[in-house]
């Protein structure tokens, strides 16, 4: 019929078109005074947003449990949780490096008026202990009710290796499991079809509201954000999967283009884990095992995007206010950036409000914050983008290091197809 190109094109072309005719839609309603159709529009995008949602914790859960139960060895996740948290914490001090030099290059902030400015206040951090502790969840239900990822990831790693610890009598929970993984994949197939429409809604939405004129004033801030988070993601990542992983990064990032765009326009990294987890299984051939654990975990510490972008705020807010930094508050600011986009949640506009924290450490006026503010949704989609990038590229590697990535299902990506 008329829609047979359309129903047999691939989804991650769908979900291409569907930005792409997002942002005209948008821009056209915009121009022609109808942004309120577009925030109509914006319900059908909140709807495929719900439904990845909903997966989040469902999807942790057993795929954790059944990655575990098939390998059961704690310092074999051990080995692997310690090189995840390494390469996370790496890349993100060169992401906010990155930002800093772009922001110096592209002196975002120089001469702009500050006049409108409302008074902020600072973020507290959260002690670091005080973090470390509250991984441990006094009450499972309460922590899957609440998507406290951390917390559902150590039950999850507890109660697969327990499973295997038991041997046979644990068998017909194991087989539940494997039953209960294989309905909540084909559950996240059907929800991740409806992708190429929501991204189509959340991107008219955007459009029709923020139009070109909002845009122009901040254009160097946007700019400098994009382009380092391009850069970032080709040398970088890139880099690393040639270089560390001998594989070829073209493949790596055609595999990734549905995590990629479901990201930007969601800008949630934890709303977009089930579009990650189903990519780097199916198109690039990561083990459940490796998958299932570095995923949650990059999702929750790893934002790269989050840190570049805090280290390009900061020099746009010291220039706008005619701030001078020196090498030491540059430092800071390195070190800030990555604690604060550790504590971030991958939730949207979360990095705006940890910006506070990177302000204040070098005695910047939090006032910035407001300014950044009326743009941030543009800053975050291409963020959140960085930060599932940096997730799937470190998922990618130790799957590799370990044995666990399939390089036939590598060399061939793009097995996922619209479900309809
Ligand atoms: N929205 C980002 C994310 O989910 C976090 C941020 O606001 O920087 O990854």
């Amino acid at each position: 019929g008329l829609f047979a190109p359309w129903r047999n094109m691939l989804l991650w072309k769908q979900i291409v078109v569907g930005l792409v005719l997002g942002i005209v839609v948008g821009c056209v309603l915009n121009m022609t005074g109808n942004a309120a159709i577009a925030g109509t529009i914006k319900y059908i995008g909140t709807v495929f947003l719900s439904l990845i949602k909903m997966l989040i914790v469902p999807l942790i859960f057993v795929s954790l449990v059944c990655g575990m139960a098939s390998i059961g060895d704690i310092a074999r996740m051990g080995r692997i949780g310690l090189k995840a948290i390494v390469f996370y914490l790496l890349t993100t001090a060169f992401a906010i490096t990155i930002g800093l030099v772009l922001g110096t290059l592209f002196q975002p902030g120089v001469g702009i008026d500050l006049g409108t400015a409302v008074a902020m206040e600072a973020k507290a951090a959260p002690s670091f202990l005080d973090q470390l502790v509250a991984i441990v969840p006094k009450n499972p239900i309460a922590a899957a009710a609440d998507g406290k990822v951390l917390q559902i990831i150590f039950f999850a790693i507890l109660f697969g290796l327990s499973i295997n610890l038991v041997g046979e009598v644990g068998k017909p929970v194991r087989d539940f499991f494997e039953s209960l993984n294989s309905v909540v994949l084909k559950l996240t197939e059907i929800v991740i079809s409806f992708a190429p429409y929501g991204v189509f809604a959340l991107m008219a939405w955007v459009a029709g509201t923020y139009g070109l004129d909002l845009l122009l004033p901040l254009g160097t801030v946007i700019a400098a954000l994009y382009i380092g988070c391009v850069l970032h993601a080709i040398f970088v990542y890139g880099g690393l999967i040639t270089a560390l992983g001998r594989l070829n990064p073209v493949r790596f990032f055609q595999g990734i283009v549905e995590p990629q765009i479901v990201a930007f326009t969601s800008t949630s990294s934890s709303g977009t884990l089930p579009v990650t987890m189903t990519a780097v299984q199916k198109n690039l051939g990561v083990n459940r095992s490796v998958a299932s654990f570095t995923l949650p975990l990059g999702a929750t510490i790893n934002m790269d995007g989050t840190a570049m972008y805090q280290g390009v705020a900061a020099l746009f807010v010291a220039q706008a206010f005619g701030v001078d930094l020196g090498m030491s508050e540059y430092v800071t600011i390195i070190l800030t950036a990555t604690l604060a986009s550790i504590g971030t949640a991958g939730v949207p506009g979360a990095g705006l409000v940890m910006l506070s924290l990177v302000l204040s450490s070098v005695g910047l006026p939090l006032e910035g914050v407001a300014i950044i503010a009326g743009i941030d949704r543009i800053l975050d989609m291409a963020r959140t983008s960085l930060n599932v990038t940096g997730d799937a590229a470190c998922t990618v590697l130790i799957a590799k290091s370990e044995n666990e990535l399939e390089l036939a299902a590598y060399d061939k990506p793009h097995v996922l197809e619209a479900a309809s």
